[in-house]
């Protein structure tokens, strides 16, 4: 069976660079799903700035027209922080022992030895791990050692196992983040060819981004 693909973020708001990478990997990882799980509460960076019922809405707009890719809501229904493992945990509950892989920026990998019982993650999924403009992979520290022990020895073997391995896949580069997104909102800039249209309307109808008065 395919492997499924979990991609967490704030998504405060989603943008091209996550629906790009997301679909490169979906492509080039023959995932059977993208399932887009927005934080609830983020334990390592400040509360997102929306909540989290619109950051979902945002993320339904965008990948409204993409079949195979999911809005999962399992953190926003979760109480407390939210934590990777426990969010894997769940999903291995619900698929058995289907290959499972963690979706994320190389900015966000960088920082996976802070995140809470990180050493559990790859016993839980595969972590494919996306270029991201301005990063660079690790090769020393815990990080530069799970890359190296775990490396997958081609990126048809994530489909083989249920989890273990570390792959690092080149996707296009576009240099957008939400916080680029955010400051221009509040600066009463227009968003339009960063974030699709669905979504540029509802940040527009919503003014969720906007200076407040
Ligand atoms: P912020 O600027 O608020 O930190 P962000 O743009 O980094 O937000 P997140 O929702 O925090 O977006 O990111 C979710 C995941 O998407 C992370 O794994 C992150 O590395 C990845 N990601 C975000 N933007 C890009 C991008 N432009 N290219 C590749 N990966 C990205």
């Amino acid at each position: 069976m395919r492997p499924i693909g979990i991609f967490g973020g704030t998504f405060d708001p989603i943008h091209y660079g996550h629906l790009r990478t997301a679909l490169e990997l979906k492509q080039r990882l023959n995932l059977a799903a993208v399932h887009f799980v927005p934080c609830a509460k983020p334990p390592h960076r400040t509360a997102p700035m929306t909540e989290g019922g619109l950051r979902l809405r945002m993320v339904e707009a965008a990948i409204a027209e993409e079949s195979g890719f999911v809005a999962d809501a399992r953190e926003l229904e979760r109480a407390g922080l939210s934590y990777t493992v426990d969010t894997l945990a769940s999903f291995r509950s619900e698929f058995g022992d289907r290959s499972l892989c963690l979706l994320l920026g190389m900015d966000a990998f960088l920082g996976l030895a802070e995140w809470h019982r990180w050493r559990e993650l790859p016993t839980l999924a595969h972590i494919v791990v996306a270029h991201r403009p301005g990063w660079e992979a690790p090769n020393s520290g815990a990080l530069g050692a799970l890359l190296r022990e775990r490396r997958a020895p081609s990126v048809d073997e994530l489909a083989t196992k249920p989890a273990g391995y570390v792959h690092v896949q080149p996707v296009t580069q576009l240099e957008i983040s939400s916080t680029d997104l955010r400051d221009s909102l509040r600066a009463g800039r227009d968003p339009q060819f960063l974030v699709p249209d669905s979504v540029r309307q509802i940040i527009l109808d919503t003014e969720c981004y906007a200076e407040p008065v």
